[in-house]
């Protein structure tokens, strides 16, 4: 009882200590702080969108890759006069990107400017190849063609919406073949099959569960197998009594 009686006098002397809302008065100075603060809030919101206006969409005219607006300079030739002007003519492709203007990345122009052919030029034979229509896949389709089946951590970057590989990479090799035995008849071009993608059969969830195009699978693998060195390498065949099953 006696405990109970003391808590109650406590909490009375606290709320008696609180001012009441109307007792609180900002003097000139205060004010004039608390103006200074918002404006400060206003303009780094500002700043911060400014910063994330552009993303990386600035196209490096030598190397191909996507880049942000911090990382290229304005491509200008004469500043490579130390490099033979045929690495120059290879490298400057006169691709322009962002207010239609050639950027170069920092890494091709500071390579550029010691002379050297930078190492991840298309010039270098390090372009990215075109992407045909027959290899645009859902990512599951993808996978059901895939030679190997990569298990990795992708996490997704706390800004921007990039995803990040946290790591190791472990590779095991697939059996493509037998994937492609084990699909079912499809009656016609347009047929979409669902396949649900477990991790282990014995699991009971599985890890991806999509529709697939089993023609789309089938026309991407032909494709591979025949211009892939990897396909090939792993002595990978598509079976053309199953292809010639789905064109009916
Ligand atoms: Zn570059």
């Amino acid at each position: 009882m006696s405990c109970f009686h003391t808590a109650n006098v406590a909490n009375e002397t606290l709320f008696h200590d609180l001012p009441n809302v109307s007792q609180v008065t900002f003097g000139s100075d205060e004010l004039q702080a608390q103006k200074n603060r918002d404006t400060n809030a206003i303009s780094v919101i500002n700043f911060f969108h400014k910063n994330i206006a552009h993303g990386p969409e600035y196209v490096c005219t030598c190397c191909d890759q996507l880049w942000y607006k911090t990382s290229v300079v304005k491509c200008d030739a004469n500043k490579y006069k130390s490099c033979s002007q045929d690495v120059v003519k290879s490298c400057l492709t006169g691709f322009k990107s962002v207010n239609d203007i050639e950027w170069i990345c920092i890494t091709c122009d500071s390579n550029l400017k010691k002379g050297k052919l930078p190492s991840c030029s298309k010039a270098n034979k390090m372009g990215f190849p075109d992407k045909p229509d027959v290899l645009n896949l859902t990512s599951l389709e993808e996978r059901i063609i895939s030679p190997r089946i990569p298990f990795m951590q992708i996490r997704e970057l706390s800004r921007g919406g990039q995803l990040s590989i946290h790591g190791n990479i472990v590779n095991v090799p697939s059996d493509v073949n037998s994937t492609v035995h084990y699909l079912p008849r499809p009656p016609s071009e347009s047929q979409t099959i669902p396949i649900k993608l477990k991790r282990r059969l014995s699991y009971k969830h599985h890890y991806q569960f999509q529709n697939v195009r089993p023609k789309r699978v089938l026309d991407a693998a032909k494709y591979l197998v025949d211009t892939s060195d990897l396909f090939r390498g792993e002595g990978i065949e598509v079976q053309n009594r199953w292809l010639n099953d789905t064109m009916y």
